[in-house]
């Protein structure tokens, strides 16, 4: 029926018949609003002409309920309204096998005027009618004209069974007095307290839910059946989750009457996928219906015409024709057991799981646009490569973790390129069954599981020739089908706890009643009038729409109808908290009357809330109750078990004995904080003979270094275990696109720097002097012009402007490290740029570069590449230089920095090695702006050779000996990217550590180094 209004709404715009409703009417909500008015008119019968001539917003709604007419009629299609009128027919003429029976009405409302002449025919066809009605007040407008309304059609006086009589002595049970004197003007004060009625307040909703399963579990401990249980619920769109939770975690079997409704994933990726065609294929909704875990098992989006076609080797009865049918009366809610269960692909068949497809898509900062897409995708992959070949120069962990992302980035790109392709071809404005065809076909592309989508969308079928919408009226209309996969109830209620709103407890009776929620504005629900046709207007209409002060007796009623559902305990209850916008909640005054129709008083507030509180001492910070034989599960019965140990020093043992994680962890985190001694907790320490065999591969002879993971032990031992051994890296967070990503920058750099020299070595103007600066900045202009058009190509960055400025940037550095050069370094000659060593082959290396490692005689292998080494015009000496872009250290060192500076030297002394010329030193080149051209020189001397054997020989006793302790130097956590994996109390704990352990001296002896 909503699809029906829309269409309504969308007809009578184009035909401009809406004056009042116009500026309105292409709302969301709107239609969906319409459509509960109208079937309330339809209901009340109330004629097109009618409602026309109560006003302006009268006159469009009879335009609009005249188009729906016609609508129904043109398409052939029954509303509640016309079925009830069919009803109505076939009742007063025909002969149906249960008419002319005994009729017997147990407080069914008759809620509206189609529902009354219903009644009135088959009552008039029954030789004897019983209707009874629960009522109570007779003053209000709609119970009184819901007695009046039975006695017209039955030709009787009503009788009141209502037996007051006990109650005006104050002598009743508690439900006794809260059914003869709730809401009475002037109670009668009650003589005894009796366990009849109970109330209790919890924190919030859950805990409420919670405490209600606790309190059903220990009714059926007294041998209360579980069918004689029901659960009342005045909102059960927001408590049902959540004593569906409740119920689950405790065990309990429930009848939930509307069903339950299960989110759906796969719709409502189908959702997202929908907004992003919406949004101009928006990156944000794609990367959410890729959280949403829907994508195909084979991580392969299909463009249309593909998914239409059978695949060679499927199975040709499975095409893409295999119909899904509607979850309606006819073809019943899918049933998972009844249909064939699909086959997943083998594992080893599979590609590669879409893990980390939403971070790629932040990384590409795709900002939307179909054309965009694809310039960005793979502006990325050349991004990745262009940091690969930084990394490559001495990561290897991190350039690994690279190359899976390069990976993973080419498989989203053939996964959704096609299916953007899809979404950006979506129609602007079609009619419904062209829709119908081009949704089915996307979602049979893009989700895993398309079934449920094709079963709601196959619901729609009837729609075919409506139209035509556009695509942000298909969405409205299909969202609260797709959000949720709705399954219904059991078909015995027997043996489970009912479930259900309070208006489906009419002509029932519990011997427990749970009525939750009695909390301001949760019940009673505030009346509004309906914002189409205010209550000025249906007064006009019709006497037999319902009004605002109607909408507030039904609000009466419905405590009322709770109260008698209770045949003998009623127990209510109420949030104290809203815990989804963390704002306290009150009781409403329906919590409040039931205790004053009891004791005959209003209960003063504050002592009513401490009375409701203690009475279910449910806690937000530690959910569980005070005695553990009351938990509803496994975890409250922990939490309530530890709860005790905590104050009583005993209780917990059972928690080593149960769980062998756990009892590992707690020892752990014993011998962490508690044991002088260095244990196998404080780090990678070992005395195993198979771990030390493992360690002895990671010995600095045994196996390829970085200088970068060197530089690791100084500040923490554990931190270099944890980078160059198990090669654990930071998770990378996201980053702003306000500024290029650090690493692309630096590789940007590099590459200019490279292209550079390599140019300036061809026209001969190495060593740029003063003389020859001039020209060395012209070409490097021009360099840099041709390195930044070519990046700008193959990277297309997200925001151009952003792009133009980092390029400015290294304009400005480049042109101040030549300047810098041309004055300090012009008898320097540069002979190799890029030269590198153990890596492999690359075209932007110096050609002199050897795939070999360098083997230094101090005792270690390492591998990487140098920047820059030059030859000294006069002395014949090598150099080599690392250049940085960062700032360079506050404290110079003098060799090897209390092992901090490690490069300068091992790339010196690699140098050497693989070139067999003596180097005289080593240097750090902070080469720009940033780093104010500063240099750090190390000398490579005999004195400094001594230092550096020393610290390499320390370091790698300690691999060999499996001892890599967790023993950060001052405020080394503070900077360190594993402090997730340590937390934040290293420091302090390292303290409780015995200090003159002599396996430490290494350590100590490597951070006094100079
Ligand atoms: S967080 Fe501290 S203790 Fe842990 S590895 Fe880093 S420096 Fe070492």
């Amino acid at each position: 029926m909503d699809a029906l209004a829309s269409r309504t709404v969308s007809v009578a715009r184009t035909a401009k018949l809406l004056k009042y409703f116009e500026p309105v009417a292409n709302l969301p909500g709107f239609a969906r609003a319409l459509a509960r008015t109208l079937a309330e008119l339809r209901l009340a019968q109330v004629s097109p002409a009618d409602v026309s001539t109560t006003g302006l917003p009268g006159r469009d709604l009879g335009e609009l309920l005249a188009l729906y007419e016609a609508e129904l009629a043109d398409r052939r299609l029954a509303d509640l309204a016309r079925v009830l009128e069919l009803a109505t027919e076939a009742a007063s003429i025909a002969t149906h096998r249960w008419l002319g029976l005994p009729l017997l009405l147990l407080d069914s409302p008759l809620e509206s005027r189609a529902h009354a002449d219903l009644f009135e025919c088959v009552a008039a066809r029954a030789p004897a009618v019983l209707a009874a009605v629960t009522s109570g007040e007779t003053t209000q407008r709609a119970m009184h004209a819901q007695s009046r309304l039975l006695e017209s059609i039955l030709r009787v006086d009503a009788e009141d069974l209502d037996d007051s009589a006990q109650a005006s002595q104050g002598r009743a049970s508690s439900l006794g007095r809260l059914r003869s004197q709730l809401f009475a003007v002037s109670p009668v004060a009650g003589e005894q307290k009796d366990d009849e009625f109970d109330l209790f307040s919890a924190p919030g909703e859950g805990l409420e839910a919670v405490e209600i399963a606790r309190r059903v579990l220990q009714f059926a401990r007294k041998n209360v059946a579980f069918d004689s249980i029901a659960i009342l619920l005045r909102n059960p769109e927001r408590y049902q989750p959540m004593i569906e939770d409740a119920l689950r975690r405790a065990g309990i079997p429930a009848y939930f009457s509307r069903g339950v409704a299960r989110p759906d994933v796969s719709g409502r990726a189908f959702l997202a996928l929908l907004a992003c065609a919406a949004e101009k294929c928006s990156a944000s909704r794609f990367a959410e219906y890729l959280s949403l875990g829907q994508v195909p098992v084979s991580g392969q989006a299909t463009s249309p015409d593909a998914a239409t076609q059978p695949a060679a080797d499927s199975d040709p009865a499975a095409t893409e024709d295999d119909w899904v049918g509607p979850n309606d009366e006819m073809f019943g809610i899918a049933d998972s057991q009844a249909s064939p269960v699909k086959q997943e692909p083998e594992e080893s068949n599979a590609p590669p799981a879409p893990w980390g497809w939403e971070k790629l898509l932040v990384d590409a900062a795709v900002i939307g646009g179909s054309d965009r897409w694809e310039r960005r995708l793979i502006g990325l992959e050349h991004e990745f490569e262009l940091r690969l070949s930084v990394l490559e120069r001495e990561d290897e962990a991190q350039r690994a973790q690279l190359a899976r992302k390069i990976e993973q980035l080419r498989h989203l790109r053939r996964f959704a390129l096609p299916l953007i392709g899809t979404l950006a071809a979506l129609p602007q404005s079609a009619l419904w069954k062209d829709w119908l065809d081009r949704l089915a076909e996307l979602a049979r592309a893009g989700l895993r599981s398309p079934d449920a989508v094709l079963a709601v969308l196959a619901e729609f079928e009837p729609m075919g020739d409506v139209g035509p919408v556009g695509l942000e009226e298909v969405f409205e209309v299909l969202s609260d089908r797709l959000r949720f996969l709705r399954r219904d109830p059991p078909q015995r209620r027997y043996g489970r706890v009912f479930v259900g709103s309070i208006d489906e407890s009419r002509g029932r009776e519990f011997a427990v009643v749970f009525l939750p929620g009695l909390a301001e504005s949760l019940f009673p629900k505030r009346a509004l009038e309906d914002p189409l046709l205010l209550d000025e207007f249906r007064r006009e209409a019709s006497p037999h729409l319902l009004l605002r002060d109607d909408r507030t007796a039904e609000e009466r009623l419905r405590l009322r109808l709770a109260v008698s559902a209770a045949g003998e305990r009623l127990i209510a209850s109420y949030p104290r908290m809203d815990v989804a916008e963390g704002r306290p909640r009150v009781p409403s005054f329906y919590a409040m009357e039931l205790v004053r129709a009891i004791e005959g008083r209003l209960p003063e507030l504050k002592q009513f809330e401490i009375r409701t509180r203690d009475a279910a001492p449910a806690r937000l910070n530690w959910p569980s109750p005070p005695d553990s034989a009351d938990a509803i599960d496994n975890a409250e019965y922990d939490l309530a078990t530890l709860a005790r140990a905590l104050t009583t020093s005993s209780g917990g043992h059972y928690l080593v004995e149960s769980n062998a994680h756990l009892a590992r962890s707690l020892r752990t985190r014993w011998s962490r904080w508690e044991s002088q001694k260095w244990t196998k907790a404080d780090g990678l320490l070992t005395a195993d003979a198979a771990a030390l065999e493992i360690l002895a591969k990671h010995r600095l002879t045994e196996r390829a270094w970085s200088p970068s993971s060197l530089q690791q032990f100084a500040a923490c031992p554990y931190k270099f275990a944890l980078y160059g051994i198990h090669e654990l890296r930071p998770r990378e967070e996201f980053g702003s696109i306000e500024q290029l990503d650090p690493l692309t920058r630096g590789a940007l750099f590099h590459e200019v720097q490279f292209a550079l020299l390599s140019e300036l070595k061809a026209q001969g103007l190495l060593p740029v002097n003063e003389l020859r600066l001039a020209a060395a900045l012209e070409w490097s202009d021009r360099v840099l012009e041709r390195v930044a058009a070519e990046y700008e190509e193959n990277l297309a960055p997200a925001i151009p402007g952003v792009w133009r400025s980092e390029i400015e940037d290294i304009r400005t550095d480049l042109r101040g490290w030549l300047q810098h050069v041309a004055q300090n370094d012009d008898d320097w000659e540069p002979v190799h740029f890029e030269f590198g060593f153990g890596l492999r082959a690359g075209n932007r290396r110096d050609p002199s570069s050897t795939a070999a490692e360098a083997a230094l005689s101090e005792g270690v292998r390492l591998r990487g590449s140098i920047d820059l080494l030059e030859r000294h015009l006069v002395k014949g000496a090598l150099r080599v230089t690392d250049h940085k872009t960062g700032k360079p250290p506050e404290r110079i060192p003098l060799y090897v920095g209390a092992g901090h500076l490690l490069q300068p030297l091992l790339y010196g002394r690699a140098a050497e090695e693989l070139l067999g010329t003596p180097v005289e030193s080593g240097r750090l080149f902070y080469s720009t702006q940033r780093g104010g051209y500063q240099q750090v020189s190390i000398p490579v001397t005999d004195k400094s050779k001594q230092f550096l054997a020393k610290l390499l020989s320390n370091i790698d006793g300690f691999v060999a000996g499996g001892f890599l302790p967790a023993a950060p130097e001052k405020d080394a956590c503070d900077i360190c990217d594993f402090r997730i994996v340590c937390g934040p109390y290293e420091e302090t704990r390292l303290k409780r550590k015995d200090q003159r352990d002599e396996r430490l001296d290494g350590l100590t002896e490597i951070r006094g180094m100079p």
